[in-house]
């Protein structure tokens, strides 16, 4: 499932790719991508131009604008979900023919762009603001800009797993399973520990290795699993640098110590009994 470093990249071939160019035509093979239909965004975006494209956790807000300045800007907002992707023509080659899972096709005068998601659950809304929609009102603030303070009082009086709390895109928005994992064992904090019994200096570990980890994911173009390609039709290749994630039954990098596995509200989770001790090792010291 794509996390906020592949968004990420995604957004930056969108816009490097796109911006400034005119969606002449769109094509819809399977408008139920569409909120709140394919007929509202074929009014709403054919004819503008791209403008820019804004990135809110695993949420990209692209906007279109017409020639004519009397007439207010489109947003439509882009999430992923499981296995959405955009595939370029050009990057691909003539000999590229969309296959069923080609829900919708933009042309930008020219330049082909198709969305494809074999599992459907990616939508495509139209929205009326590019960085406070109301349907984003629901998702807390981006993690890779988040300020400390505003973090450290959604989360400190958490009593649930830290893990399950990182997952929450209504505290902050942006980390999934792979990069939770990840941040937790980079600040050497077991996934079961609440943040309410940490010090605040381990809580700022966290966000800290979070945004450390997020920025070096997105520098390498994200992490491959499943059906994540970035616009190029290349994997990202951040995989290798995994740390604990996807290795249970291996030995950790650093102490050699064998990953252990376990789901934690309803996600796979992965540490190192070394590295992240236990939560009744880390009980918050009292002053
Ligand atoms: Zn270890």
């Amino acid at each position: 499932m794509p996390e906020l470093p592949e968004v990420e990249n995604v957004g930056r071939a969108l816009s490097a790719g796109l911006t400034g160019r005119r969606l002449t035509a769109l094509s819809v093979q399977w408008p139920g991508v569409f909120e709140p239909s394919a007929a509202a965004a074929r009014k709403a975006l054919v004819g503008r131009t791209l403008v820019g494209l804004h990135r809110h956790g695993k949420y990209l807000i692209a906007r279109f604008e017409s020639d004519d300045a009397a007439v207010p800007s489109s947003f439509l907002m882009i999430h992923l979900r499981m296995t959405g992707q955009f595939l370029s023509q050009d990057s691909l080659g003539d000999d590229y023919a969309p296959d069923r899972h080609v829900h919708v096709t933009f042309d930008f005068d020219g330049r082909l762009v198709h969305f494809r998601d074999v599992r459907k659950f990616g939508r495509l809304t139209l929205v009326e603001h590019a960085t406070e929609p109301a349907a984003l009102s629901h998702v807390g603030p981006d993690m890779m800009t988040v300020k400390t303070n505003d973090w450290l009082d959604r989360v400190r009086h958490r009593a649930a797993p830290f893990k399950s709390v990182l997952l929450d895109q209504g505290v902050a928005a942006g980390l999934g399973n792979i990069y939770a994992d990840e941040s937790l064992f980079l600040a050497g904090v077991h996934p079961l520990a609440k943040p309410r019994d940490l010090d605040e200096a381990v809580l700022r570990e966290v966000l800290r290795r979070a945004k450390q980890v997020l920025r070096l994911a997105i520098n390498h173009g994200g992490t491959t699993f499943l059906d994540f390609r970035n616009f190029h039709g290349q994997p990202g290749n951040f995989r290798r640098k995994l740390r604990v994630y996807g290795r249970g039954g291996e030995p950790c990098r650093d102490c050699g110590t064998v990953i252990e596995r376990m789901v934690i509200g309803g996600r796979s989770s992965s540490w190192c009994p070394r590295c992240q001790p236990a939560p009744v090792a880390r009980r918050k010291r009292r002053a």
